[in-house]
């Protein structure tokens, strides 16, 4: 009872002190022989003190306490409460210290869950710009490089010249696929794409990504081609254009890691209420424990090879944000030496 006392039993009892004093002083008073007083007045004396107190003390207290509640409240939302929130003295109920004391627990957890939160994006934020950093100076260092030696006499020597502008102009390519690259995923995780939903035919879709990535197989000497049984055409509802970005990122990537002389093969399945898209390689493959990580961002299993064809280490994570984004999934399988498979679902259209 006394562990978490109302205002009304803290008045009772400053009361009842009150009452008791005032009977004792009567007492003593009257035993000194100063006043004449009978019992039954010094007990209605008492008992008009012990009511007068109460009142007395019981507004004090509920006075003192909304002042403290309306200070921490305050605190809590750290904004005077509005007009409506506005609460008066009468409701200081008995149960209002209990409230106030779960609702300030609750903005304990809350608060203690936002810092979890901010520590982990700071944690981010700092393994994001390093990364950054990271990818951006290999390129700046070899093309300040290539331009410091044409500048130190290498433009007029006729072995170097063309050759070293060449490789500068193949870096600052790097470097445009790098920002355009970061460009991507940060409006995808700030939630800046919107998505422009529309039917079309995946496969008419393949055919054009097909197309666009002609020279780039033929150079690797990777041949594209449909999977046996993907004869009709499969119409999807998704945005295009980002549906587009999904299949270029996955077959060239299954270009740059595929061996010479090798195959991408892509397939449709019908499932009910969506359709499955496969990306199939013959090429490197990639062991086990690495497909876990592979849609992280900058995360790459072979790193020399990876930047030996110009990737950013950001195409899987932009697929994956893209094909989370149309409440779908994506999955890989693979096997070093024999090649890896990327499906991802998409709604029937
Ligand atoms: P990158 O720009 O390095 O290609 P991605 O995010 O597209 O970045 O891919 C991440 C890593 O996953 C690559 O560096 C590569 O090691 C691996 N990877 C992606 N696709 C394939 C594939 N089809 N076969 C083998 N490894 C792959």
């Amino acid at each position: 009872m006394f562990k978490n006392p109302t205002p009304r039993q803290i008045a009772i009892f400053i009361s009842i002190i009150i009452a008791l004093s005032i009977n004792v002083l009567l007492m003593i008073l009257k035993l000194m022989g100063i006043l004449e007083i009978s019992i039954e007045m010094g007990m209605l004396i008492a008992l008009f003190s012990f009511i007068i107190a109460f009142f007395i003390s019981n507004l004090l207290i509920k006075r003192f306490i909304y002042r403290r509640i309306k200070l921490i409240y305050k605190n809590i939302h750290r904004f005077k409460l509005s007009k409506k929130d506005k609460f008066t003295a009468t409701d200081v109920t008995d149960t209002i210290l209990d409230d106030v004391e779960k609702e300030v627990e609750e903005w304990v957890t809350g608060q203690e869950q936002e810092i979890q939160n901010l520590k982990s994006l700071e944690a981010y934020r700092r393994n994001f710009l390093g990364n950054i950093s990271h990818e951006l100076k290999t390129p700046i260092f070899s093309i300040q490089g290539y331009i410091h030696t044409l500048l130190d006499g290498g433009l007029h020597d006729d072995n170097i010249n063309v050759n070293y502008l060449q490789r500068a102009a193949k870096n600052t390519e790097r470097l445009q696929v790098i920002i355009e690259d970061l460009d991507a995923i940060s409006k995808l995780e700030s939630g800046e794409l919107i998505l422009e939903i529309q039917s079309f035919d995946i496969k008419q879709l393949v055919y054009d990504v097909f197309e666009e990535l002609e020279m780039m197989a033929q150079e690797q000497q990777v041949h594209l081609q449909f999977k046996e049984g993907a004869e009709r055409n499969f119409i999807v509802r998704a945005d295009k254009e980002a549906i587009r970005q999904v299949l270029v990122n996955l077959i060239s990537n299954s270009i740059k890691y595929g061996k010479k002389g090798g195959r991408t093969k892509i397939s449709f399945y019908d499932m009910d209420t969506n359709i499955l898209v496969e990306v199939a390689d013959n090429g490197i493959g990639m062991p086990e424990e690495h497909l876990p990580h592979v849609f992280d961002r900058f995360y790459r299993v072979d790193k020399s090879r990876s930047r030996a064809q110009g990737g950013s280490g950001l195409g899987l994570s932009i697929v994956k944000h893209i094909i989370e984004a149309h409440q779908q999934t994506i999955n890989v399988r693979s096997t070093p030496e024999l090649g890896s498979t990327f499906g991802f679902t998409l709604a029937k259209g």
